[in-house]
C-alpha cells in the first residue's frame, strides 16, 4: 500500500475490509496511534476512548468473519465533534459548564451511524459552544492546523478538519450555523458538506441557533462525504424540522450528476475587496477548469447577501441567548460553590461555566430580543433574512448551482483575530448566507496559497439538491489529485 492507512477514505477502507486485506482492529490501531504520535502537536480530540473504539472495531470483525455486516460502514472510525449526544460518552460542548457532562441517550445521527457499524472513535475539539472561527475558543486547549501548526484549523469544527487532514480518523462530523462546517474544511484541505436545513436530524445536537444549525460529514472525498448523507439524512420524528423528502442514494446520484455541464453562478459580491489575492488566483483557477468541462459561468450579483453578517448575528445571538439559558449551575455539570443564594448561583455558575465569547453573545442576543429592541434588531433581521433567501431563489432560476471562495483569507496565526471580534466575524462572510437562507454548501480543496495553505472552493446548491452540488464537486476532484495531498507532520 503506497499510503498509511488513516490516509485511505472510507471507500477504500470499505473495499479493503470486505476483502479481508484488512481488518477493522488493525484500521482503528492505525488511527489510535497515528493520534498518539500527533497530537501533542494538533489537540484535535477534547477525549479519547482508545479501549472502547478497539472493542467495538474487534465486534466489527466478529460480523464479517460471520458473514454479516451492519450496514455500509461496518468497521469504519469515525469521530464526532464534541456537540453530538452519545450515550455514555462525555458532551462537553467544550465549555467549563459542560466539562464532566456525560450525555444520557443518544442522538439521532450518532444512532444512525452505530446501526451502520461505524466504529465511534473520541470526541472531537471546537470553539466553545460551536461560536467562532479559529477553535481558539475552546475551554480544554486551543487545535491546530495540520499545514502549518502555528495557524488556526478554522472554526468551530477545527478538530473535525484537523482530524481528518491529519490522519487522525478516517470519517468526521462536524456542525455548521454558519460555516462551521466548510470553513475549517477549506483551511486545512478537506471535504465539508452542510447540508440543506431541515436535511439531517438536529436531534442529539446541542444548539447554538436553531433555524441555522445542520450536522454534517467532513471527510477526505466527495464520495465519502456522499456515503454519510446516505446514512444520517431524512426524517426524523425527534425532530419538526427534519423534512419528510426521499434521500437520494448519493454515491448513486453523484454519478450521474457528475460530468454533465452545467449552469454556474458566479456570485460578483463573493470576488470583491477583501478577497486575499491567493485565494482569488486559486479559486479563479477553478473556474476555468469548469468552463473547459463545459459548464456556462454567468456572473450574478446578490447584493443583499452583503448584509449577512449583521443579520446573522442578531439572529444566531438570540436564538443562542435563549438555547443557552438551559446551562444554569443547577441541571449540568458546574456549579459555583460561592453562591450566597438561589439567583446567585444561577448567575455565579455561568459567570464561571462560560468563556467570553459566550458570554459576548448571550449579551447581544439578550438585548436583541428584548422588549423595546425586539422591532428594531431581531424583527428586522428576520424580515432581510426573508429577502436574501428570496434572492438565492430567483439566482436559482438561471443557474443550477453558485461558486465561490469558502473563505476570504487563508489559515491566519493563532492570537493574530482572538481580540478583534469583528474580524472573526468577517472570516464567515462567505458561508452565513448559506445558512441564511437554509442552503446546502459544499467545500472541496481547490488549491494551495503561494505559503502552502490549503483553499476551499464553496459551491452551493438548490435547497435538498446535495447530490447536485457533490457531483460539481466530485467531477473537480477527479481531475485534481492534489486534493488528496497530505500535510507533513
Ligand atoms: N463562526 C460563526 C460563529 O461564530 C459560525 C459558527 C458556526 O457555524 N457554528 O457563529
Amino acid at each position: 500500500m503506497s499510503k498509511p492507512l488513516y490516509y485511505h477514505s472510507a471507500e477504500e477502507l470499505v473495499a479493503l475490509l470486505n476483502k479481508k486485506v484488512i481488518s477493522s482492529v488493525e484500521l482503528t490501531r492505525a488511527v489510535i496511534e497515528r493520534t498518539r504520535d500527533v497530537e501533542p502537536k494538533i489537540g484535535a480530540f477534547i477525549s479519547v476512548n482508545e479501549a472502547d473504539a478497539l472493542k467495538q472495531a474487534e465486534a466489527s470483525d466478529k460480523r464479517r468473519a460471520e458473514g454479516r455486516t451492519l450496514g455500509a460502514l461496518d468497521g469504519i472510525p469515525l469521530s464526532p465533534k464534541d456537540v453530538l449526544a452519545d450515550e455514555n460518552q462525555p458532551l462537553t460542548c467544550a465549555s467549563k459548564i459542560l466539562k464532566d457532562f456525560i450525555s444520557p441517550y443518544t442522538g439521532t445521527v450518532m444512532q444512525r451511524l452505530r446501526n451502520a457499524g461505524a466504529v465511534i472513535w473520541g470526541r472531537l475539539n471546537l470553539d466553545e459552544f460551536t461560536m467562532g472561527s479559529s477553535n481558539e475558543t475552546s475551554y480544554f486547549k486551543p487545535c491546530c492546523n495540520p499545514w502549518n501548526t502555528e495557524c488556526i484549523p478554522g472554526g468551530s469544527s477545527g478538530g473535525s478538519a484537523a482530524a481528518i487532514a491529519a490522519g487522525q480518523t478516517i470519517l468526521a462530523l462536524g456542525s455548521d450555523t454558519g460555516g462551521s462546517i466548510r470553513q475549517p474544511a477549506a483551511l486545512c484541505g478537506i471535504v465539508g458538506l452542510k447540508p440543506t436545513y431541515g436535511r439531517v436530524s438536529r436531534f442529539g445536537l446541542a444548539a447554538h441557533a436553531s433555524s441555522l444549525d445542520q450536522i454534517g460529514p467532513m471527510t477526505r472525498t466527495v464520495a465519502d462525504a456522499a456515503l454519510v448523507m446516505e446514512i444520517i439524512a431524512g426524517l426524523d420524528p425527534h425532530d419538526s424540522t427534519s423534512y419528510n423528502a426521499q434521500v437520494p442514494v448519493y454515491r448513486e446520484a453523484l454519478k450521474a450528476h457528475a460530468h454533465v455541464p452545467k449552469k454556474l453562478g458566479i456570485l460578483k459580491e463573493f470576488f470583491g475587496d477583501g478577497l486575499a489575492p491567493d485565494i482569488r488566483s486559486v479559486v479563479e483557477k477553478a473556474l476555468r477548469f469548469y468552463e473547459k468541462q463545459g459548464c456556462e459561468l454567468i456572473e450574478i450579483s446578490l447584493p443583499k447577501t452583503t448584509l449577512s453578517i449583521p443579520v446573522y448575528y442578531v439572529i444566531a445571538t438570540a436564538e443562542a441567548s435563549s438555547n443557552l439559558a438551559r446551562y444554569d449551575g443547577i441541571r449540568y455539570t458546574h456549579r459555583s460553590t460561592k453562591a450566597k443564594d438561589g439567583i446567585d448561583l444561577y448567575r455565579k455558575s455561568r459567570e464561571e461555566g462560560f468563556g467570553s465569547e459566550v458570554k459576548r453573545r448571550i449579551i447581544l442576543g439578550t438585548y436583541v430580543l428584548s422588549s423595546g429592541h425586539y422591532d428594531a434588531y431581531y424583527l428586522r433581521a428576520q424580515k432581510v433574512r426573508t429577502l436574501i433567501r428570496n434572492d438565492f431563489m430567483t439566482a436559482f432560476e438561471s443557474v443550477d448551482a453558485i461558486l465561490c471562495p469558502t473563505t476570504p483569507n487563508p489559515a491566519f496565526r493563532r492570537g493574530e483575530k482572538l481580540n478583534d471580534p469583528l474580524a472573526m466575524y468577517l472570516e464567515d462572510i462567505y458561508t452565513v448566507p448559506v445558512n441564511i437562507a437554509g442552503l446546502p454548501g459544499i467545500s472541496i480543496p481547490c488549491g494551495f496559497t503561494t505559503n502552502n495553505l490549503p483553499v476551499g472552493l464553496q459551491i452551493i446548491g438548490k435547497p435538498f439538491r446535495e447530490e447536485e452540488i457533490l457531483g460539481i464537486a466530485q467531477t473537480f476532484e477527479a481531475n485534481h489529485p492534489f486534493a488528496q495531498q497530505t500535510p507533513i507532520l
